[in-house]
C-alpha cells in the first residue's frame, strides 16, 4: 500500500521519521492515526500523557504499525532529551500547548511560558540542525475583526472584506493587557513570528497551521470524568457535558458570537498534505477550518439539542439553554473573538484541500462518540452522591 503513494507532483513519498510533541492531545491522536493507518511513516510520539493514543501502543507489538511509532513521555519545559529526537527525526510537527481558554485569562503565565517560552527550544533545534518544523499556531491570532468596530447597523458589517481571515493581508487585533484572554493569541502570534523570521533570515523550513476550531472525538475531558470536576474545557466538551448530565447548555453573554467548526478528520487531511508535500507547504501560514460550517454558538447549542436527543434516543431537555455571563463562567480578563471566517485562497492553491463534513454530520458522528464513551459512566457519577 504505502510504497504506491505519491505526493501532489506525482513524486513517490518516502517514508519519514516525524518528531510529533504533544502527540497524546486531542489533534496528535487522531494524526497519529491517520500516520499509522495510511502512511509508511514512523512517529516519535513526545507528551507528557499517552490516554488518547493508548489504543495505538498497546498492547506492544500486537498491530501492523508496532514498529513505527514510540512513545516518549517527557515535558519539553525541562527535558535534555527532546534536541536528540529533534535531530532523529526529518520534520517536527508542534502540538504542545495550554490552548483551553478558561486558561487564558486564569493561568496568562502558564499560558504565555506553554505558547511561547517552552515552544522556543523546538524553534532552535530545529533550525539550528536543518530539521523541517510544522507549528501549531491557532485563527486565534487574527484576534477581533474589523467589522467588529463598525457600527451595530453599518452596512459594511455584511461585506467580507470586513470579516473573512487572510493569512497574508488581515491584521492581528486584540484586546488591552487587562483582557487576558489574548494572552494566549499574543504567545501564538510572537512565535509565528520568529518560526517566520527563522525562515527568513536563516533559511528554516516551516509550515504554521492556523486551525479554526477543529472539532471531532476525543477533544478535551468531561468534567468529572476524565478531567477536573471544576475543570472549563472548549466549547463542544461543554456543551456534550452538558447533555450528558441532561443541564442546559451554558450560552456566554448571549452566546452571538460566531465560530466555523471543521471536522477533525478533514482537518487531519490538510496536515497529511502538508507532512507530504514540502515543497509546497514551505514558507506558509495556512487557514485550515470550514467557511461553510458557521454558526452562532447559541445555534451550535440548539443544534447539539437536536443531534444529541436523535444519537441517544433521549428526549430533547425541557429547558434547553441558560444565558450566563463571560465574567461568571470564565472569571475577570475574558474577551471573545466575535467571528472566524477563514479565508481558502492559499490552502486551495497549494495543497488543493477543501473540507467536506458538514456541521451537523459532523456532530452527529462526534455526539454518537460521546454518548458512547461517557453516558453511562455519567450515569453512575450522578447516581453515587445520592447512594452516600
Ligand atoms: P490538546 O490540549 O488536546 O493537546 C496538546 C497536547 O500537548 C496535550 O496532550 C498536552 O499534554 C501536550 N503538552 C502540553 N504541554 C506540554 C509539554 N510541556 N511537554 C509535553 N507535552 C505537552 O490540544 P489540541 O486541540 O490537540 O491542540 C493542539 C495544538 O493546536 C495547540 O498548539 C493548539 O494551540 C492548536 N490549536 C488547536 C485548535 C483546535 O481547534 N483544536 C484551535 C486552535 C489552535
Ligand atoms: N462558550 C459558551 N458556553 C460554554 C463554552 C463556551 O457559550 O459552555 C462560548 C465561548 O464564550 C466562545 C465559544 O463558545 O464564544 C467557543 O468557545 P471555545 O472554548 O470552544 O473556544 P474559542 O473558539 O473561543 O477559542
Amino acid at each position: 500500500m504505502a510504497s504506491a503513494r505519491v505526493d501532489l507532483d506525482g513524486n513517490p513519498i518516502k517514508a519519514m521519521t516525524i518528531c510529533m510533541i504533544g502527540a497524546g492531545g486531542f489533534i496528535g491522536s487522531h494524526l497519529c492515526e491517520k500516520l499509522m493507518a495510511e502512511t509508511p511513516h514512523t512517529v516519535l510520539a513526545v507528551d507528557v500523557y499517552n490516554d488518547k493514543i493508548k489504543h495505538l501502543l498497546e498492547p506492544a507489538g500486537s498491530h501492523p504499525w508496532s514498529d513505527r511509532i514510540q512513545f516518549h513521555r517527557l515535558n519539553i519545559k525541562h527535558d535534555s532529551r527532546l534536541e536528540g529526537l529533534i535531530k532523529m527525526a526529518d520534520l517536527t510537527i508542534n502540538l504542545a500547548a495550554i490552548c483551553t481558554p478558561a486558561d487564558y485569562n486564569t493561568r496568562p503565565l502558564d499560558t504565555i511560558y506553554s505558547n511561547f517560552i517552552d515552544a522556543l527550544p523546538v524553534v532552535k533545534y530545529c533550525s539550528e540542525n536543518g530539521k523541517r518544523l510544522i507549528h501549531f499556531s491557532t485563527c486565534e491570532v487574527y484576534g477581533k475583526t474589523i467589522g467588529s468596530f463598525l457600527p451595530k447597523d453599518s452596512p459594511l458589517r455584511q461585506d467580507p472584506e470586513y470579516y473573512v481571515l487572510k493569512e497574508d493581508a488581515s491584521p492581528c487585533i486584540f484586546g488591552s493587557i487587562e483582557k487576558q484572554r489574548w494572552s494566549y493569541a499574543c504567545a501564538k502570534q510572537l512565535i509565528e513570528r520568529l518560526i517566520y523570521a527563522e525562515g527568513a533570515e536563516n533559511g528554516m523550513e516551516f509550515s504554521i497551521v492556523r486551525p479554526f476550531n477543529w472539532i471531532g472525538p476525543r477533544m478535551d475531558f468531561i468534567p468529572g470524568i476524565d478531567g477536573p470536576s471544576e475543570g472549563v474545557p472548549r466549547v463542544l466538551a461543554c456543551f456534550s457535558n452538558n447533555l450528558l448530565r441532561h443541564e442546559p447548555l451554558k450560552l456566554v453573554d448571549g452566546g452571538q458570537s460566531q465560530r466555523t467548526f471543521v471536522y477533525i478528520k478533514d482537518a487531519i487531511e490538510a496536515v497529511l498534505l502538508m507532512i507530504e508535500n514540502p515543497a509546497r507547504a514551505n514558507g506558509h501560514i495556512f487557514n485550515v477550518g470550514n467557511p461553510n460550517n458557521e454558526v452562532t454558538v447559541r445555534q451550535l447549542a440548539e443544534m447539539m439539542i437536536q443531534v444529541y436527543s436523535k444519537v441517544s434516543g433521549e428526549p430533547s431537555l425541557e429547558v434547553p439553554t441558560v444565558d450566563v455571563s463571560s465574567q461568571e463562567f470564565y472569571g475577570v480578563g475574558y474577551d471573545d473573538s466575535d467571528k472566524r471566517i477563514p479565508d481558502m485562497t492559499i490552502i486551495n492553491r497549494q495543497l488543493g484541500w477543501n473540507p467536506k463534513t458538514s456541521l451537523w454530520d459532523l456532530l452527529e458522528s462526534t455526539l454518537t462518540y460521546q454518548h458512547r464513551t461517557y453516558a453511562e459512566a455519567v450515569k453512575q457519577a450522578i447516581a453515587k452522591p445520592a447512594a452516600n
